[in-house]
């Protein structure tokens, strides 16, 4: 990784589009020690396919932050997201870098990589910030379920079995939000009926850019409306096999 002088400029390069408040001194550290942890412990176990400081700033880093941004446009409630799949903790480290007023949680089911994000929230210094090693299917039917104001998730699986993943851990009132490639408006309709069956309505999709590349990206968001009938999450096959 580049030293934070750096880190910060590419940064800042990089971040068209991303509220300015976002990279304060305190945040630009924040988020170089997560750049710096993940090329760390990368070394010892498998965390991120990305491994080129530019690409790492631009598709690990700026991409949180315009989630985080998409976040504080919506009723934040009591300010509890969680992060279904967070992996190496995106989005849940850097949004938690940036949205003093929140607390996270980060929801993974490989122990391993929990662990990692739990000692780099204390490397960074968050400390409204929690980190869980369970799938999501099983947390859902714990004291998790409909405790959350948002709901996050990046590349953890198409949208409507995705939908069945995060939306039970959502109050009625919350907003899942997720991040989406080029695929979002197709799995958006394949997600219909799934979605409705779970007790959301679609809100919006949010397009954006992350500087130079090439990719398009989204912000797919829904609003629950009732309660989640208890029989959902069931087991993953059901839900991959036969999306509802
Ligand atoms: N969200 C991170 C990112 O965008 O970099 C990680 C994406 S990684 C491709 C998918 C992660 O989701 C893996 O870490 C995996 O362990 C986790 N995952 C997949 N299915 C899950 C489930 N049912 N419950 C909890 N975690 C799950």
């Amino acid at each position: 990784m580049f030293d934070i002088n750096t880190f910060s400029n590419k940064l800042k390069q990089y971040s068209e589009g991303i509220p300015e408040k976002f990279l304060s001194d305190i945040s630009v550290e924040r988020l170089y020690k997560i750049c710096l942890e993940l090329e760390e412990k990368s070394k010892l176990f498998n965390l991120t396919a990305i491994t080129d400081p530019d690409e790492v700033i631009k598709k690990h880093i700026v991409d949180c932050l315009f989630l985080a941004s998409e976040i504080e446009n919506w009723d934040k409630g009591n300010g509890k997201i969680l992060d279904v799949g967070s992996g190496a903790g995106f989005p849940s480290l850097p949004v938690a870098a940036v949205l003093d007023d929140y607390s996270m949680t980060a929801l993974d089911s490989t122990a391993k990589k929990i662990n990692y994000i739990k000692n780099t929230s204390d490397i960074i210094g968050v400390t409204d910030f929690d980190a869980v090693a369970s799938r999501a299917e099983d947390a859902a039917k714990t004291n998790m379920r409909e405790a959350y104001d948002i709901v996050t998730a990046r590349a953890v699986a198409r949208l409507s079995v995705l939908a069945e993943l995060c939306i039970p851990f959502l109050k009625v009132g919350g907003y899942f939000i997720s991040m989406k490639g080029a695929a979002a408006e197709e799995e958006v309709k394949e997600a219909e009926s799934a979605v409705k069956k779970l007790g959301c309505k679609f809100c919006k999709i949010v397009p954006y850019t992350i500087s130079n590349l090439p990719d398009k990206r989204f912000l797919v968001i829904y609003k629950k409306i009732s309660s989640t009938a208890a029989i959902y999450p069931r087991n993953y096959s059901q839900i991959s096999k036969k999306p509802l």
